[in-house]
């Protein structure tokens, strides 16, 4: 097998510069908690291909439906001939998603599209044009998603001119805002949101319940359900983008769960497909069926074998109780995260729910991001074989993601070096 070295040299005549990688390491293998390279190295996985694998690496279930489903057919396409997995995914999405009501769902490939979809489907329901979204929000890199997301750089640098009618106005974040609690935070959006944007003109406010690529930002408690309420009175539709937060990820199937909030919309991907690419958008029957036939669709959106994994992924959550295991991994890593951060000034914050857990570096005595030590962190830990992640607007911000199904024994090695790269 070639080395990294040599397989680097490759990508750099092969793939495109605007395509980097984390880490240059290629891998091998993978499974559980840890990855192998194609050099011999083992690394310690927080990271979860970007909290994707939350049933592991090649969870058992999931190779055996793609195999078989590969085995019978691979793509019909649903909108030609369609087939059964494809509404059984959505059966679960309808069961899985907070809220008793009457729901529908349909199938995308990736989390830009579902989100794009949402909104699609959001302003024909409504007839309405204007989209609401929060400061450090991310909901993908497609044209209308780049207009959603807040980062320019590397997001949206040159990439303009955007979608219009999408309106950004002030989040929750507890470490940068004062502490203003969850209730005010809401009070200062909603009225940005109607002295810029005018109720009557909103299609959907759209919000990840903790935020993902924009620093793990859990909001002080209060702000979704305020923000869900104004909403629901506005006549618009509130959109809960879960596609980081969903699948057991913060300890409920869905984070919109720790606050009671019942979404009219989800968008989910991510950890849905055990890997494989699959997407979804789900939510009131009214809303979504109120989109014409044929209004809706892709050719390889539910195709046969995602949705085979997705179907696995969701029984193997179900089967393991990965959403207890997430709560677990909380559990163990956020006391330890607490300390660092007491006995450290240079760490603002630990925070986070469920295996989505965070520390935001600061320089000491305030809170002036510290992007430089946390490049340096990061890069001490994979040094040492710990995948980490960076997010926030300030990229100030270390992100631990394990899959659930990771170890103690991973998880704990994982903190000591992470320790160590601190030090
Ligand atoms: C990753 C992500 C997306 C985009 O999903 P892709 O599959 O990369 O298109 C959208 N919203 C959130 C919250 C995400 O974390």
């Amino acid at each position: 097998m070639p080395s990294s070295e040599e397989l680097h040299k490759r990508r750099t005549a092969a793939v495109a510069r605007g395509v980097s990688s984390v880490v240059p390491s290629y891998v091998e293998s993978a499974g559980g908690g840890t990855l192998r390279d194609v050099d011999g190295r083992e690394w310690i996985d927080f990271a979860s291909g970007i909290a994707v694998t939350n049933v592991g690496n090649s969870a058992p279930r999931v190779v055996e439906a793609v195999r078989e489903q590969a085995g019978r057919f691979t793509h019909t396409c649903f909108m030609v001939a369609p087939y059964e997995s494809y509404v059984a995914v959505c059966e679960q999405l309808i069961a899985l998603t907070p809220g008793e009501f009457e729901k529908r769902a349909a199938l995308f490939n990736s989390g830009a599209e579902a989100v794009e979809n949402a909104v699609k489907i959001a302003r024909h329901a409504t007839g309405r044009p204007a989209v609401v979204v929060f400061d450090h929000a991310y909901h993908g890199r497609t044209n209308l998603t780049m207009a959603l997301t807040a980062k320019v750089m590397p997001y949206k640098h040159r990439f303009g001119p955007f979608a219009p009618e999408v309106y950004r106005v002030p989040m929750s974040y507890p470490l940068r805002d004062g502490g203003l609690s969850g209730p005010d935070a809401a009070m200062r959006a909603i009225d940005v949101i109607e002295k810029q944007v005018g109720g009557a003109n909103v299609a959907a406010v759209l919000i990840e319940p903790i935020q993902g690529e924009g620093g793990f930002v859990v909001p002080a408690p209060g702000f979704l359900p305020a923000i869900a309420a104004w909403a629901r009175g506005a006549g618009a539709v509130f959109v809960a983008d879960e596609i980081q937060t969903g699948f057991c990820r913060t300890g409920a199937w869905f984070a919109s769960e720790h606050e009671g909030v019942e979404p009219d919309l989800v968008t989910t991907a991510k950890g849905m497909g055990g890997g494989l690419p699959i997407a979804g958008v789900v939510g009131r029957a009214e809303l979504m069926d109120a989109v014409h036939a044929g209004g809706l669709g892709g050719t390889y959106g539910g195709n046969p074998l995602a949705c085979a994994a997705a179907l696995a992924a969701i029984e193997t959550m179900r089967e393991l109780d990965l959403a207890a295991a997430a709560r677990r991994i909380e559990a163990r890593i956020l006391p330890a995260l607490e300390r660092l951060a007491a006995a450290d000034a240079g760490i603002g914050e630990a925070r986070g729910r469920g295996a989505m857990l965070a520390i935001e570096l600061v320089k000491p005595g305030g809170i002036e991001p510290d992007a430089a030590r946390t490049t340096a962190v990061v890069r001490a830990c994979h040094d040492a074989g710990l995948l980490v992640l960076t997010c926030g607007t300030y990229g100030n911000v270390l992100r631990f993601l394990p899959p659930l199904v990771i170890g103690e024994r991973e998880v704990d090695r994982g903190l000591e070096i992470l320790e160590a790269a601190l030090r």
